[in-house]
């Protein structure tokens, strides 16, 4: 495993870090034996990191579990973090943060994150309520070791939060397609020369390995036939000397030995004018078909009306990446068109819940009425409507 230095505390990080908002799971509920499995295996592969939050559902208790049972505690940097959107006031703060110290069976927390501050509107609110006095009390005490912040707003509100506070690291999504979005490449520099900066998304939520469309990932494959989609992904990351370390959401152990292997090999400035142009390339050909920027992190769900937002979305991506049919069952699939109980399009009632907290900014509301445009074309109610016929689930609700 390779390490870089954490230059405000000293700290020897692996470049691979462990993001566990996506656990294995069963039938709903996370598999502890697997995700045992996982984590100690990472554990010896030489990842000390590992990134969770409140909001990740069920992730701070299993991780806590897990080291716990092996006594590994002490052995790696636990990063959690406060849920700004739910803080209403000073109280919030202690509330919020010892029921992650008693999730996380600790009593310290070695990197702690203002969970998506995305704008100045915010960190004016946490100001106003005290959150500068608060994290220094908890640094006193020594229940937090560092403070820092995850961000997913617009550049130029990226470049004043930097600024507004004496941050010990940042956390901010960043992979070869968000060179200009978000923190973006110049946000990376100015971070990076002040303090640690976490990497978050490198595959776009799998959207450049298994959902990357077939005619950029044959760009890939033509350029370097025995190398992976991740190892594309996860060395452009590593390529940079500003680049801290990298979260990854390893959900089986083929996964976790590939990304071991491929930290272990990384190293700043690894990739050459040739292999960029390649990335270049990719990147014409995966804007062409990308029409809607959803990573699918479920932050918008549930929706109070229950449409599957994030799946309308893959269906429609889908729908470009890898053609109209294989896009309309993974939608049909997605939104449960033909049970009675469907997620559609159809039940937005437009009262924009999801836009305020999506990290990706995207204008939902706008962007499901072009899914329905396309998914739901004229002829899409009578198939629906043969299709419950015929599997004999042709109920009261009215297609959506
Ligand atoms: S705007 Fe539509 S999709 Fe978004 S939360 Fe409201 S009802 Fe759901
Ligand atoms: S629409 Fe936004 S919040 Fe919802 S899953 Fe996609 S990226 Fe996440």
């Amino acid at each position: 495993m390779q390490y870089r230095i954490d230059k405000k505390s000293g700290n020897r990080l692996s470049v691979l870090g462990f993001g566990c908002m996506r656990f294995p799971r069963n039938l709903g509920a996370i598999d502890m034996k697997r995700t045992e499995t996982l984590i100690m295996k990472a554990i010896e592969g030489g990842v000390n990191y590992f990134d969770t939050a409140y909001i990740y559902p069920g992730s701070e208790e299993a991780l806590g579990a897990i080291l716990a049972k092996n006594s590994v505690r002490e052995k790696v940097f636990i990063a959690t973090k406060l849920p700004i959107v739910l803080v209403k006031d000073k109280a919030d703060f202690d509330r919020f943060f010892n029921k992650e110290l008693e999730r996380l069976r600790t009593d310290y927390i070695d990197y702690y994150l203002m969970h998506q501050l995305t704008d100045m509107d915010f960190w004016d609110m946490l100001k106003n309520l005290g959150i500068e006095e608060w994290i220094a009390e908890q640094k006193k005490s020594g229940r937090i070791r560092q403070a820092g912040f995850s961000f997913h707003g617009t550049q130029a509100e990226f470049l004043k939060l930097v600024d507004v506070y004496p941050w010990d690291f940042c956390q901010i999504q960043y992979n070869y397609s968000d060179e200009n979005f978000q923190a973006g490449t110049i946000g990376l520099k100015k971070a990076s020369e002040m303090m640690p900066v976490i990497i978050m998304e490198p595959l776009l939520g799998g959207k450049l390995t298994e959902g990357l469309p077939q005619e950029a990932a044959s760009i890939f494959k033509k350029a370097d036939s025995h190398s992976s989609l991740a190892a594309w992904g996860l060395n452009w990351v590593w390529n940079h000397t500003g680049v801290t370390l990298l979260l990854s959401g390893m959900s089986s152990e083929a996964q976790l030995e590939e990304n071991i292997r491929l930290a272990d090999a990384s190293a700043p400035g690894m990739l050459g004018p040739l292999e960029l142009d390649v990335y270049h390339q990719v990147l014409n050909v995966f804007n062409k078909f990308y029409k809607i920027h959803c990573t699918g992190c479920n932050y918008c769900m549930p929706c109070p009306q229950g449409v599957n937002i994030p799946g309308c979305f893959a269906g429609y991506n889908l729908s470009y990446s890898m053609g109209f049919v294989l896009g309309l069952k993974h939608y049909i699939t997605s939104i449960a068109a033909i049970s009675e109980k469907t997620a559609g399009v159809g039940l937005c009632v437009k009262c924009g819940k999801c836009e305020k907290i999506c990290p990706q900014r995207i204008p939902i509301i706008r962007c499901l009425e072009d899914v329905k445009k396309r998914m739901e074309p004229f002829w899409y109610r009578w198939v629906i409507g043969i299709a419950r016929f015929v599997l004999g689930k042709n109920g009261k609700k009215n297609l959506q």
